[in-house]
């Protein structure tokens, strides 16, 4: 009898910790990992600062092939996996079968494109794998329109400016970075945005890409805008075509459901990353969490219960950084904007360095979100991942000169305690 063999499908960083952590605890083990991508991983982290010629190529790809062979990994790329039978427990590519004794669906996440006219010309770009970035890196021309104020559309909008093209940033929602901020932190973001030259529209529909072969403008429902490249950025969705063919079902958000341990409710069959649901560690919800950090945790947990461990995964941390200045915009937890109306109270500060604004929720901390020096956000994540109730956290704790690491918690006491008594 030969080796059992643990199939990992996609190599992105969810399948890359799969396939190091599946080996590394099952050495007999043979670990395939198959992708339609013909590079070993990269980081889509820091795709923008590669397009506007920041960082170099290398400094984007953080695996080689040679890598895998050292681990004992066998990778083929330019796989596209075509069917899947979980019955005979084989996966099906270029008229090949390979059957495995265990399956990690590691398979992401891709773009969703507006069924907008015009979305197939040229100069038409998406941003999330590296050949998106490449296009877009050698685009020639001089306007930009950026379609969606999320981190990656942010992101790009920054990069397209720095190389010197005018930019414009169209949202349908009311304010930036929706997802992570409320409207007061997205007001000052927004003017710093538009003190780098970058236009902004808000609550504006994009209705059609307008030209020839090649795009030339994008018609909202307010404007036209010149274009010579348009990216849209409105959103990632999960890649479970190949977990409906085999039968798993699907959580409330459309990614695979999975247990504590990365199962994807068949024996012998894993998910993770940004196909996979998992739990929120502040808020308990189930819910597709794609980021980075929860993409690597998830497919360790899985690669490591493949070849026979019992790892529990912790849960995600929905913490979201985005480099747009000297500082960055961070958010963890959810925005006041994810409860229903006066369920949360906000709090603001400023300082010397920077701007935060918390959400309490009762007496817990459910949200941040500061245009900040990024380390003293760490605290505050700290104290939401507890569910320490503040106001005991602030009249219990030890004070700060007795070395307490919660930073900017001692200097936001009284108006903490202020707001807690409702004045
Ligand atoms: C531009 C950009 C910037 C980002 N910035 C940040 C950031 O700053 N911080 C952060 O935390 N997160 C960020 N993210 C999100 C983060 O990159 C993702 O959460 C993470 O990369 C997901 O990894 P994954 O392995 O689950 O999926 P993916 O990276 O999507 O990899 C899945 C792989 O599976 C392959 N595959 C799928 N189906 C098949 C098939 N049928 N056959 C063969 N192969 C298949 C795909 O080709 C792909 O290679 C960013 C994402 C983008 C796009």
């Amino acid at each position: 009898m030969g080796n059992r063999v643990i199939a990992i499908l996609g190599n992105g960083i969810a399948g890359d910790q799969a396939a190091v952590a599946a080996k590394r605890t099952a050495p007999d083990a043979r670990v395939i990992m198959l992708s339609k991508e013909p590079y070993p991983l990269y980081s889509a982290c820091v795709l923008a600062d590669y397009i506007s010629g920041e960082i170099p190529r290398s400094t984007v790809f953080l695996r080689s092939v040679e890598d895998y062979a050292k681990a004992g990994v066998e990778l083929l790329l330019s796989k596209n996996v075509v069917s899947w039978s979980p019955e005979n427990r084989s996966l099906r590519f270029d008229n090949k079968e390979l059957s495995y004794d265990q399956l990690i669906l590691a398979t992401g996440s891709r773009p969703f494109i507006p069924p907008i006219p015009g979305v197939k010309k040229d100069g038409v770009f998406a941003l999330k794998t590296f050949a998106d970035a490449e296009g877009l890196r050698t685009a020639k021309g001089r306007s930009a329109v950026v379609v969606g104020a999320g981190p990656v559309g942010m992101e790009a909008a920054f990069a397209f400016r720095r190389m010197g093209w005018s930019v414009a940033v169209v949202e349908l929602m009311d304010r930036v970075l929706p997802r992570m901020l409320d409207a007061p932190l997205a007001g000052s973001v927004k003017k710093q945005f538009e003190g780098m030259g970058i236009l902004v529209f808000l609550g504006e529909r994009v209705e059609e890409i307008s030209g020839g072969a090649r795009v030339e403008a994008v018609r909202t429902n307010q404007r036209i805008l010149p274009a010579d490249v348009v990216v849209l950025v409105i959103g990632m969705r999960p890649r479970i075509e190949l977990a409906g063919q085999g039968g798993l079902t699907l959580g409330p958000a459309g990614g695979i459901q999975t247990d504590a341990h990365m199962g994807a409710g068949l024996p012998g069959v894993w998910a993770c990353g940004d196909c996979a649901e998992s739990r929120d560690l502040i808020s308990g919800a189930n819910g597709l969490y794609m980021l980075w950090n929860n993409a690597r945790l998830q497919g360790h947990t899985a690669g490591a219960n493949a070849a026979g461990s019992g790892k529990r995964y912790p849960g995600s941390l929905n913490v979201t950084t985005v480099k747009l200045f000297d500082r960055a915009v961070a958010s963890a937890g959810a925005p006041a904007a994810d409860f229903p109306e006066g369920e949360t109270r906000m709090l603001h500060r400023k300082s010397l360095d920077g701007e935060l604004w918390l959400v309490l929720k009762e007496e817990r901390l459910v949200g941040v979100q500061g245009l900040v020096n990024l380390d003293r956000l760490g605290g505050l994540t700290a104290m939401m991942l507890k569910g320490l109730n503040i106001r005991e956290t602030i009249l219990k704790g030890p004070k700060p000169s007795e070395g307490r690491d919660m930073w900017p918690l001692h200097t936001l006491e009284k108006d903490l305690i202020r707001l807690l008594n409702g004045r």
